[in-house]
């Protein structure tokens, strides 16, 4: 835990982007429901509902905070989607984390990440630190080209093509929008040390 905190202080939350098995998971489907829907997937929740949403995860944590201190048991733990995954056929798995489980399954196929954008707190506390982590994510205005490929690679679907440094808490470091096949133009978006902007 202390290890995903220093990482996230230093580049945001990589975990999430870079490790995080459930979120590997939910790429997967989301792959699957990118081949079914195009274009439109990723894209069927108004932003009216979607940016409220996507405080949602704050509360949960807020939630998992106030209920492991209170019982000092770990209590997302066998509740939780993370869980369940791993062990869906123990009997160990509370109804509720097979319920998440499934919901989670049932949505990648519309939305991409939709476990990370409205319901992990573990995500929620790292992307706290975004506006103050070590490592940011520029975009240099005088060579974009305003083409907005960047925006379609974001997986968590933050307007990178309107930022100059991103530090959005939903952003996971996943670096999707800074490769080649995302933004045609070399070093527009780069990810370094430092307010350079
Ligand atoms: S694509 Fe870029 S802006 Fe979007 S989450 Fe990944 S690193 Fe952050
Ligand atoms: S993909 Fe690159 S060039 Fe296109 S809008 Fe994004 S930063 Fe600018």
């Amino acid at each position: 835990m202390s290890i995903g905190f220093l990482m996230a202080l230093l580049a945001g939350p990589i975990f999430c982007g870079w490790v995080c098995p459930l979120g590997t998971f939910q790429e997967w489907l989301g792959k699957l429901g990118s081949k079914i829907f195009k274009r439109k997937y990723n894209q069927f929740i108004p932003a009216s509902w979607d940016k409220p949403l996507r405080y949602l995860r704050y509360l949960v944590a807020a939630w998992v905070i106030f209920m492991t201190a209170r019982s000092l048991t770990l209590v997302f733990a066998n509740v939780g989607p993370y869980f369940a995954l791993f062990n869906f056929w123990s009997s160990e798995v509370a109804i509720g984390g097979l319920v998440v489980l499934a919901i989670t399954i049932l949505s990648s196929l519309f939305i991409e990440r939709p476990l990370c954008k409205y319901a992990c707190p573990c995500g929620a506390i790292q992307g706290l630190l975004n506006p103050i982590r070590a490592a940011k994510l520029r975009r240099n205005p005088e060579t974009c080209i305003d083409c907005k490929m960047c925006d379609r690679a974001c997986p968590m679907n933050i307007p990178v093509s309107q930022l100059i440094v991103v530090k959005d808490h939903q952003c996971i470091s996943c670096m999707e929008c800074t490769s080649e096949a995302a933004c045609p133009v070399p070093d527009t978006l780069s990810f370094s040390i430092g307010d350079k902007r």
